[in-house]
């Protein structure tokens, strides 16, 4: 695992011992893979039929306007829902057991308008190893504009993130595309530096950006589409793939529940005890028992299960979530998870609101 100068976790402790040894034994008495699949291939099969049926209806068939709206929402859906369930699995190789199908289907995230590359380092290292810690990780960072954690310095307007936050979280994809380009020529992600994409990683960015660009723009223009129908059409559907992307992750993270750091650490000289203990106490599960948020998020409202465990398929965390939580009452560590989306919803709005009031300052 890498560290920064500011923060290093215990990486074994007894804590995170039995945790491994629970869910090892769940695998193996059962002599189940870890890894997704056939019910993951046919599920990602799915999605794709999904986001390609929604696609060529809307550029190809003639539609009014509200089924072209519909239809741009479906396709952004369906973005997300690769996202959620095919980029995500594969970019911490647990989507197959074979690590070139993994390669493969990692760049999806260029084909939905990111950069696999940047993506393994800014979800894989740095979110997954700095969870909810301010200054490190890059999800919780919306500044100026939003205040998500206690360790960032509040601004007077603030105040009102609650009521104009929503519109942001519809940017996330259009970020993405200037990300990725800032983030191959500064080496930077999110303040921190990292190695620049050279070779192969610099042309998938390249190809991967003109293959978006090119389904997404040039082709319904090719088409017949006027400009401004596909610019708006464009902008639509980003906007449906990045609300339902951000709150996705900020229910996981953003909420009252979820414990946050500041950096730089002053305990211990910023020593965690515990790499498990933090990632669960960072982190809040939200519908469980919900089979079609479970199936469309990819095990996203799962949180708690993926940080532990990132190299475990997602299919796999509804089973293993009951383990989880029971190591976690026997060695007292908290365990949170709202019973439904709408209480993670409401739990978000109540955080946002705290940050932005003076006296969170
Ligand atoms: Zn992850």
């Amino acid at each position: 695992m890498q560290t920064s100068a500011h923060v290093r976790f215990e990486k074994r402790d007894e804590f995170h011992d039995e945790l491994q040894r629970r869910i090892a034994a769940y695998f193996e008495e059962r002599g189940l893979s870890r890894f997704g699949g056939i019910r993951l291939l046919t599920k990602s099969v799915m999605i794709g039929l999904w986001l390609v049926a929604s696609y060529l209806l809307l550029v190809f068939s003639p539609v009014p306007l509200w089924g072209a709206a519909l239809l741009a929402a479906s396709l952004g859906a369906a973005m997300a829902a690769v996202g959620f369930n095919i980029t995500h699995d594969a970019n911490h190789d647990s989507f197959s057991r074979n690590k070139w199908v993994n390669l493969v289907m990692s760049h999806t995230m260029d084909l939905i308008g990111g950069s696999s590359y940047v993506w393994r380092i800014k979800h894989n290292v740095i979110h997954h190893t700095y969870t909810n810690i301010a200054g490190l990780d890059d999800d919780i960072n919306l500044y100026p504009w939003g205040r998500l954690a206690p360790g960032q310095r509040r601004l007077k307007l603030h105040r009102i993130q609650t009521f104009y936050i929503w519109p942001l979280y519809g940017m996330l994809g259009i970020k993405w595309h200037f990300d990725d380009v800032l983030t191959a020529i500064t080496g930077k992600v999110s303040g921190q530096k990292i190695r620049r994409p050279d070779g192969m990683e610099l042309a998938c960015l390249i190809i991967g950006k003109a293959l978006f660009f090119g389904w997404a723009l040039v082709l319904p223009m090719v088409a017949g589409h006027a400009w401004w129908a596909v610019l708006l059409t464009y902008l639509f559907t980003e906007f449906v793939m990045g609300v339902v992307m951000s709150l996705t992750f900020q229910l996981a993270h953003c909420v009252e529940e979820a414990q946050f750091f500041p950096t730089p650490l002053t305990a211990d000289e910023g020593k965690f005890q515990s790499w498990a203990r933090h990632q669960i106490e960072t982190t809040v599960d939200f519908a469980p028992r919900n089979f079609f948020l479970t199936w469309y998020m990819g095990g996203l409202n799962y949180q708690i299960e993926h940080h532990l465990f990132p190299r475990i398929s997602h299919i796999h965390y509804p089973k293993i979530a009951p383990i989880v939580r029971q190591v976690s009452a026997e060695f007292g560590v908290r365990y949170t998870a709202h019973r439904s989306f709408v209480r993670a919803l409401f739990s978000h709005v109540r955080w946002l609101h705290r940050m932005g009031r003076p006296e969170a300052a």
